[in-house]
C-alpha cells in the first residue's frame, strides 16, 4: 500500500478543516501558508491591547455553525468555553429590535416577534406572515431573486426591513439587500430558525480568533506527523515542480482565497481559473475604539445594532470588555464597507458617539478587509472544488450551500477531501 500525500496551499479555517479531515482520512498531510501564522482572514493580529491581540475582524458565529463547532471539538477545544453564546439579540442602543427569549423553538420566534419594541402590530404581523409563508415554501424561492425584492414580494414592512432583514442580511451575507441572493440569505435563516435547540444563539468569541481555533488546530496536526510550512508561499513555480504534481497517490488541495487560486492554475486550468479569478468581492472594516471615560462600565449587551446609513456606517458594535477582558474596548463593524479608511474611522467614532452616548472615545485601530467575503450576489457563479485529477480548490468562495463565512470555509475543506476518497 502507497502513502497517500495530500499538499494543502493555504492555512486558513478551510484549508485547517481540509487538513483535520484528511488526517482522519488516513493522508499525510503538508500544509503551507504565505503568512507566518495560521487563521487566514479569522485570525489574530501582532498588535495588542490590555495584554491580548486584536483580531483582523471582529467575528461572530451563530449556534448552527455545526460543522465548525464539531472541528474545534475534534481539536480538542471547548467551543462551550470560547465562545459567549446569547440567544439572537439585534436590538439597537434605544432599545428598539428583536431579541429572542430563550425558548424553544418556535416559541422563540414567536414571542421574540410580538415582545419587539418599538414595532407596531402590523410589523409583527408582516414578519410573523412572510416566517410562516418561508416556512409553508422550504425556505426556498427564485434563484435570481434579491433579499430586497423578497422583502416586497412578502410585503414586510419598511420597519422591520430597516431593523432587521438589513442588518442581518449585511452581517450573514456581507451584501446590501439590494443585491443579496435570497436564497442563500433564506437558507441561512432556515438553519437558524428549524436547525435544532441554539442554531439562532448568537456565539461571540471569548478570545482572540487565533486561540479560537488556528492555533490548537495546528498543534493537533503537527502532533498526527502533519509537515505545517508557515512563511512559505507556494508559486507557479512550484505547482509545476514533482511535489506538486497530482497523482493518484498525492494530491494537491488550493485553500487559498480565490484570485491566488486562479494564478496558481492559469497555465494548466486556465478555464477553472478564469472563473475564480472573476468573482467580486465585498469589504469589512473593524474600527476598534477605546472609551476612556472614568464612569464607563461596559455596553448593556456585548453586542449592540447600530441605526446604520450612508454617514453613520457600522451596523454593529461588540464589548470586548464583556467578550474578550480587554476594559473599554468596543469593535465596530462596518460591512459592504465603502470609502476611505480614516473617514470611515471618524464616522464610526461619531455615530458611536452619538447613538451610545458615549465620550472619550479614541479610535485605536481600523482594519480594512477589502476582499473580506465574496459577494453574495444573485449573479455570483462559484467554481467547483474540482480542479482536475487529484486537484481540488476548497474554501469560502467554492460552490456550497453556505455564504462566505467560517461554516462556509470549514464544510467546504470538509466535503473536498470526501471528494478525495473516489480517486
Ligand atoms: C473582517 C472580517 C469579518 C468577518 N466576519 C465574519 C463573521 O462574523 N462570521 C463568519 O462566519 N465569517 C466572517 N468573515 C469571513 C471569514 O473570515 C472567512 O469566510 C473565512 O475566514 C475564510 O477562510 P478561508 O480558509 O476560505 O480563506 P482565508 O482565510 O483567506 O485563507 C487563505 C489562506 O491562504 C494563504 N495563502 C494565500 N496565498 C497563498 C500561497 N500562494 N501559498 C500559501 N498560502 C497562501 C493565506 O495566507 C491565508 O492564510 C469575516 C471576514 C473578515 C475579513
Amino acid at each position: 500500500m502507497h502513502e497517500k500525500h495530500l499538499r494543502i496551499v493555504g492555512a486558513g479555517w478551510a484549508g485547517l478543516s481540509a487538513a483535520v479531515a484528511a488526517v482522519q482520512d488516513g493522508w499525510h498531510v503538508h500544509l503551507y501558508d504565505t503568512a507566518h501564522a495560521a487563521g487566514g482572514r479569522a485570525r489574530s493580529l501582532a498588535q495588542h491591547v490590555a495584554g491580548r491581540p486584536l483580531d483582523n475582524g471582529q467575528h461572530v458565529l451563530i449556534g448552527a455553525y455545526r460543522s465548525t463547532l464539531s472541528l474545534m471539538r475534534t481539536v480538542g477545544l471547548d467551543p462551550d468555553a470560547l465562545l459567549q453564546r446569547i440567544p439572537l439579540n439585534l436590538r439597537f442602543a434605544d432599545g428598539q429590535g428583536l431579541a429572542l427569549p430563550d425558548l424553544a423553538q418556535p416559541w422563540n420566534v414567536l414571542a421574540g416577534i410580538a415582545q419587539a419594541k418599538g414595532w407596531r402590530w402590523r410589523d409583527k404581523l408582516s414578519l410573523l406572515t412572510a416566517c410562516w409563508q418561508w416556512q409553508r415554501q422550504g425556505f426556498v424561492c427564485p434563484v435570481h431573486r434579491t433579499v430586497e425584492q423578497l422583502c416586497a414580494h412578502h410585503q414586510l414592512s419598511h420597519r422591520v426591513v430597516q431593523q432587521l432583514i438589513e442588518p442581518l442580511c449585511l452581517s450573514a451575507l456581507n451584501t446590501p439587500v439590494a443585491q443579496a441572493s435570497a436564497l442563500v440569505f433564506l437558507r441561512v435563516l432556515r438553519d437558524a430558525i428549524q436547525g435544532g435547540p441554539g442554531s439562532a444563539d448568537l456565539l461571540m468569541p471569548a478570545t482572540d480568533l487565533s486561540a479560537l481555533f488556528p492555533n490548537a488546530c495546528l498543534a493537533w496536526l503537527a502532533a498526527r506527523g502533519s509537515r505545517i510550512h508557515l512563511g512559505q508561499r507556494i508559486t507557479t513555480a512550484d505547482m509545476r515542480s514533482p511535489a506538486f504534481q497530482p497523482s493518484p497517490t498525492q494530491a494537491i488541495v488550493l485553500a487559498c482565497p480565490p484570485g491566488e487560486a486562479a494564478r496558481l492554475t492559469q497555465d494548466a486550468h486556465p478555464s477553472w481559473s478564469l472563473q475564480a479569478g472573476s468573482l467580486s468581492h465585498t469589504a469589512i472594516t473593524t474600527v476598534y475604539l477605546k472609551c476612556a471615560a472614568p464612569n464607563f462600565q461596559g455596553l448593556p449587551h456585548p453586542i449592540v445594532a447600530l441605526h446604520s446609513d450612508v454617514t453613520q456606517p457600522a451596523q454593529f458594535v461588540f464589548d470586548r470588555s464583556a467578550l474578550t477582558g480587554q476594559p473599554g474596548l468596543l469593535a465596530c463593524v462596518v460591512s459592504a464597507s465603502q470609502g476611505e479608511r480614516d473617514a470611515l474611522a471618524q464616522q464610526v467614532q461619531r455615530q458611536v458617539t452619538q447613538q451610545l452616548g458615549l465620550t472619550h472615545l479614541h479610535i485605536i485601530q481600523t482594519v480594512v478587509e477589502k476582499k473580506a467575503t465574496l459577494a453574495c450576489t444573485t449573479a455570483q457563479i462559484r467554481p467547483a472544488a474540482y480542479i482536475a485529477p487529484s486537484m481540488y480548490a476548497c474554501g469560502d468562495y467554492v460552490q456550497g450551500p453556505y455564504p462566505s463565512t467560517l461554516e462556509g470555509a470549514v464544510r467546504s475543506g470538509q466535503q473536498v477531501v470526501t471528494q478525495l476518497r473516489h480517486l
